[in-house]
């Protein structure tokens, strides 16, 4: 992009005075051709310069993105700034940004306040409006039973657990979404909404935390958004199959009971490359993707951020 910037420096008089973009394009225009001096141009890049600078410091000490329930952000400030992040003024821990002085947040789905000190001008603070979440009631369901596992599969659990933390704790450096996120799949119909609470004879159980997405065995799923494979792994006990994408500083996107699996650990993936297929693997009642996203231990909503960096 061109600037069109006040050429006349302190100390010149009109005659010394550099030339415009908009007199060189008008020039230009009228077929003249207007050389500028190599001192004229170094000036010119010079002020150019000072401009970018303008604009970063613009940035700097602020978020975008969605601020919401579910929802995140990228904040500026300076590169490997410690950050204070927390939901109150004694609930907050650190983490530093990244070299370029960028840094993700994420927001839970029953998340209430946000306090960001950024370390640069004021700290920043949210405060978030309740989403209205599905509510899907089942009644009649047979007494639960105790669900008792084996000590075997009690030990392939634990293993499957201790594997996912290893998923979790990737940092990836890179901030792979700036672009916005995709669907990961072309045609679904999507079966349940991020967050819906499910109430089992009465009694309220867990939310879903993910957006399933129905579709036939095999068909394909794509990155969202850049990013590097923290996971790749086919015997998870409860999610069958199961695909950890880091879309920069541990933003996780999470694909469950996929069919076949076609990347591996510590792959870099781009936005749109084919990671899986469609299954059914662990526990699923028939072929879909639930598609989840985790910012460190808050569950975000990836349908959210197809929109973006606004909603
Ligand atoms: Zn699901």
């Amino acid at each position: 992009m061109l600037l069109a910037l006040p050429m006349t420096a302190c100390g010149q008089d009109d005659q010394s005075r550099l030339i415009t973009n908009e007199e060189a394009m008008e020039a230009a225009k009228d077929g003249k051709s207007i050389q500028r001096t190599d001192a004229e141009k170094e000036e010119y890049s010079r002020q150019l310069a000072v401009v970018d600078e303008m604009h970063l410091t613009q940035r700097v000490g602020s978020c975008v993105g969605i601020a919401k329930q579910g929802g995140a952000v990228i904040c500026q400030t300076a590169p490997n700034q410690k950050v204070k992040i927390g939901r109150s003024e004694d609930d907050f821990y650190y983490e530093n940004a990244d070299n370029n002085g960028e840094i993700i947040i994420g927001f839970d789905r029953d998340e209430k306040r946000a306090l960001i000190d950024l370390g640069i001008g004021k700290p920043i603070e949210y405060s978030f409006e309740s989403r209205s979440y599905d509510i899907s009631r089942i009644d009649g369901l047979p007494p639960s039973q105790v669900s008792t596992f084996t000590e075997a599969q009690l030990a392939h659990i634990r293993e499957s657990s201790a594997r996912k933390a290893e998923g979790f704790a990737s940092r990836a450096e890179t901030v792979g979404f700036q672009s916005g996120f995709d669907f990961p799949v072309k045609d679904y119909i999507k079966t349940t909404n991020f967050g819906a609470q499910r109430i089992l004879n009465g009694e309220p159980k867990k939310p879903h935390m993910g957006v399933d997405m129905a579709a036939p065995l095999g068909t394909p799923i794509y990155a969202p958004a850049d990013g590097v494979v923290s996971l790749a792994d086919d015997d998870m006990y409860f999610e069958g199959a199961l695909v950890m994408l880091d879309h920069g500083q541990g933003l996780i996107s999470l694909y469950l009971h996929v069919n076949e699996i076609m990347v591996e650990p510590g792959q870099a993936v781009k936005q749109g490359e084919q990671i899986a297929t469609i299954g059914s693997k662990g526990r699923s009642t028939g072929p879909h993707l639930c598609w989840r996203l985790k910012w460190r231990n808050r569950n975000l909503d990836p349908e959210l951020l197809t929109k973006w960096p606004t909603e």
